[in-house]
């Protein structure tokens, strides 16, 4: 069982896969995460927010992201 994990940018919703080259987020210049900073776990949901298994914040801006998740729903 092959399983993909994720590079993140902590700054915007920008993702790549691992295997990617990129270290730094394309659309605006931050260093991407390879892996929680705080307990080293690996990123395998590309719309990570907090770490699954310490809890640590891996992104700034939540909110955007929040939006997609609910953009089905009307306020
Ligand atoms: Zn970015
Ligand atoms: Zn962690």
């Amino acid at each position: 069982m092959t399983e993909i994990f994720y590079k993140i940018c902590p700054n915007c919703n920008y993702f790549c896969r691992t295997v990617e080259d990129n270290k730094f987020c394309p659309e605006c210049g931050t260093r991407l995460l390879e892996h929680c900073p705080q307990c080293g776990s690996s990123i395998d949901f590309p719309y990570i927010r907090f770490c699954g298994k310490c809890g640590a914040r891996l992104r700034n801006n939540g909110e955007d992201l929040k939006q997609i998740f609910s953009s089905a729903k009307d306020e």
